[in-house]
């Protein structure tokens, strides 16, 4: 096999995001002592940071979401990944004699690599309704950890009836005086040990088959419209703030002309973590999947980094 030189500034992967995903393919890379840099955003951390105790996270059973990430982010710099914290606008492919080079650049400067993992995560989708963009930030929020304790002893809407949803529902009771959770079905989609909690909990009360159409308020939320599948009958609910969990949308538009994406948006990649371009891999919650999970986004990355490492070694005309 013939051994090809490869420019010294160009790194052998460039992985984009800082969640677990991203940081795990990033322990993986720099394990192996691939030149691997890592961006991990400037607007926002991993949306783990959000919460504020995972119980599902298999040996470190009640750590935080800040917490676990910063121990990711110190075992992958004891490694050696060199961390950027800069915003990622465009991938772009190249050619450099007979191999292609991407072109990452970001809102500081632009970095080459043979080979790209994109784990950029998701974020949450918007109700749509009138009033919501108006008072984001003024009682309309999508994290209970960072805003509960404004509610304390006040009444909350939470919208959704998936994991999330309910978690976030239980964990307000702890500020706020009652929690109604809004859902559209007459029936939770959650977890059972969740569902459990949550009809055990005196301080949630279920407002079903039903969607908000309307946040009410000024300067702050004072109410939603609210309408009943089922008879079509629209009430108003007195609340002081209300947290949407209504699902995710991938964070994937930078990449959606260079590789196959399904009809949500998500990257479709196999059980290898490719994607339709040779040297393109994608991790965790952007990639379509069925359980997006701090878990799988580790296991996903993991699998990125390994799979780019053979794709390297392959091109550099090394083999072990
Ligand atoms: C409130 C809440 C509670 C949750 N609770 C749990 C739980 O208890 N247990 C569990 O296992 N999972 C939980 N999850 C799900 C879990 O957070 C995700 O599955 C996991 O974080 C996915 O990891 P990821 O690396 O794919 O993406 P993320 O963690 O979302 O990370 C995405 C990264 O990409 C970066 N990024 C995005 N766009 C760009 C760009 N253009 N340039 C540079 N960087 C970019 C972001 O800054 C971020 O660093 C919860 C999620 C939420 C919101």
């Amino acid at each position: 096999m013939t051994e090809r030189t490869i420019p010294e500034n160009v790194y052998d992967v460039i992985i984009i995001g800082g969640g677990p995903g991203g940081l795990t393919a990033g322990i993986y890379a720099s394990r192996a002592r691939m030149k691997a840099m890592l961006v991990e955003g400037s607007t926002t951390v991993s949306q783990i940071t959000m919460t504020d105790m995972l119980e599902n996270y298999p040996g470190l059973p009640g750590i935080t979401g800040m917490e676990l990430i910063d121990r990711f982010r110190q075992q992958a710099l004891s490694f050696g990944l060199e961390i950027k914290t800069e915003h990622v606008t465009s991938l772009r492919k190249g050619r450099r004699g007979d191999i292609t080079v991407w072109t990452v650049t970001t809102d500081r400067g632009e970095y080459e690599a043979l080979s790209v993992i994109v784990s950029t995560g998701a974020e949450w989708r918007h109700l749509g309704v009138p009033g919501e963009d108006r008072l984001i930030g003024r009682g309309v929020s999508f994290c209970a950890t960072c805003d509960a304790p404004f509610y304390r002893n006040r009444e909350v809407a939470v919208v959704g009836g998936g994991d999330t949803a309910v978690t976030e529902a239980i964990y307000l009771t702890k500020f706020a005086k009652m929690v109604k959770l809004i859902h559209r079905r007459d029936r939770l989609r959650a977890t059972g040990i969740l569902q459990e909690r949550a009809f055990a909990t005196e301080k949630i009360s279920f407002v079903w088959d039903s969607v908000v159409e309307e946040i009410l308020g000024d300067n702050g939320v004072t109410g939603l419209k609210v309408r009943n599948l089922k008879s079509d009958e629209a009430t108003e609910l007195s609340v002081d703030g209300v947290f949407l969990f209504i699902g995710l949308l991938p964070n994937t538009k930078l990449f959606s002309e260079l590789v196959n994406c399904n009809k949500d948006g998500y990257i479709i990649v196999d059980s290898e973590m490719r994607s339709s371009e040779e040297s393109l891999f994608a991790c965790g919650d952007c990639t379509q999947k069925s359980l997006r999970q701090v878990v799988t986004a580790c296991g996903d990355g993991a699998v990125a980094a390994h799979s780019a490492g053979l794709y390297v070694d392959d091109l550099k005309g090394q083999s072990y």
